[in-house]
């Protein structure tokens, strides 16, 4: 088995946010020490995405269970992933609502991860659309940002967020465009919609250079950075299980791309998951 590089964060007062990570996936066998090795790394604030109603549940559960383990600041978020379209009856809609009423004391800042996926298929396409639809006005109507999962759908996407923004139901900050795979084109269309735009291992690996030109025109105060662990392991530890100890490398590539020494970078996108997921109490 190949030996984890772990990031040496050589500045204590360095502090990372690793903005969207599936901690409950049994990949990662164990929670604790993930978080402990996070911890050492500089990574205090995670927030754990949800794709369906059972891994809402989970989210939620671990979020509030390994809050505060080793230092590390649990938040969690719940929704419906495309894959999981056909599963959104009237009772997962129920639950999102009741959960999101309560979201203060279940942890939850944001709703997701929801959008559209051409990629896999999982659900059918006319199926993803509509509880897309259904989620976007959740979001608007019980008003928190959402986290949006776009595989090979640009165009459908758009159209659908374009329509909402026209009919003024997009929040001034929608949300964030997670693991973001679009063109530099569309990107900067979400930039101005007012998405935050989300950057994981894929934007360290040496074939890709798509995403490095979406990072170079994407404002500073718009990029967070996160981990999609278990899956998308950044270098220099791509192919093993990813797990939030891995976001600083994802940071110190887009200092390297955008030109911001690293302890810069750190905080810029410390701060902008804290302003996409309007998390205001400090516990720096
Ligand atoms: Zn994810």
């Amino acid at each position: 088995m190949r030996e984890v590089r772990h990031f040496e964060n050589l500045d204590a007062s360095v502090r990372f946010f690793d903005t969207h990570a599936h901690l409950y996936d049994e990949r990662i066998t164990d929670v604790g020490e993930a978080l402990a090795l996070s911890y050492k790394a500089g990574v205090d604030r995670i927030l754990i995405p949800a794709d369906s109603m059972g891994s809402s549940k989970q989210a939620v559960d671990y979020a509030a269970r390994f809050d505060g383990t080793a230092g590390v600041k649990l938040f969690c978020s719940v929704g419906v992933h495309p894959h999981e379209a056909k599963t959104y009856t009237p009772e997962v809609e129920e639950y999102l609502i009741d959960c999101l009423n309560r979201r203060d004391e279940l942890k939850i800042r944001a709703l997701g991860e929801i959008g559209l996926d051409y990629y896999y298929d999982l659900s059918e396409r006319s199926c993803q659309r509509e509880v897309f639809a259904k989620q976007l006005k959740l979001a608007y109507e019980l008003d928190i940002p959402f986290i949006l999962h776009e595989r090979e759908a640009t165009g459908d996407c758009l159209d659908i967020l374009r329509d909402f923004c026209k009919r003024g139901c997009l929040r001034a900050n929608p949300g964030v465009c997670h693991c973001c795979s679009m063109s530099p084109e569309a990107a900067q269309e979400m930039v101005k919609m007012g998405f935050f735009i989300g950057f994981d291992g894929p934007i360290t690996f040496k074939n890709n250079k798509k995403t490095p030109e979406v990072c170079r025109n994407t404002p500073l105060d718009r990029i967070v950075i996160e981990t999609d662990s278990p899956y998308l392991t950044p270098e220099p530890n791509r192919g093993l299980t990813n797990i939030p100890e891995f976001v600083p490398y994802v940071c110190a590539r887009i200092a390297e791309i955008k030109g911001e020494p690293l302890e810069q970078m750190a905080s810029i996108t410390y701060d902008n998951g804290n302003r996409l997921y309007e998390i205001t109490e400090d516990t720096k």
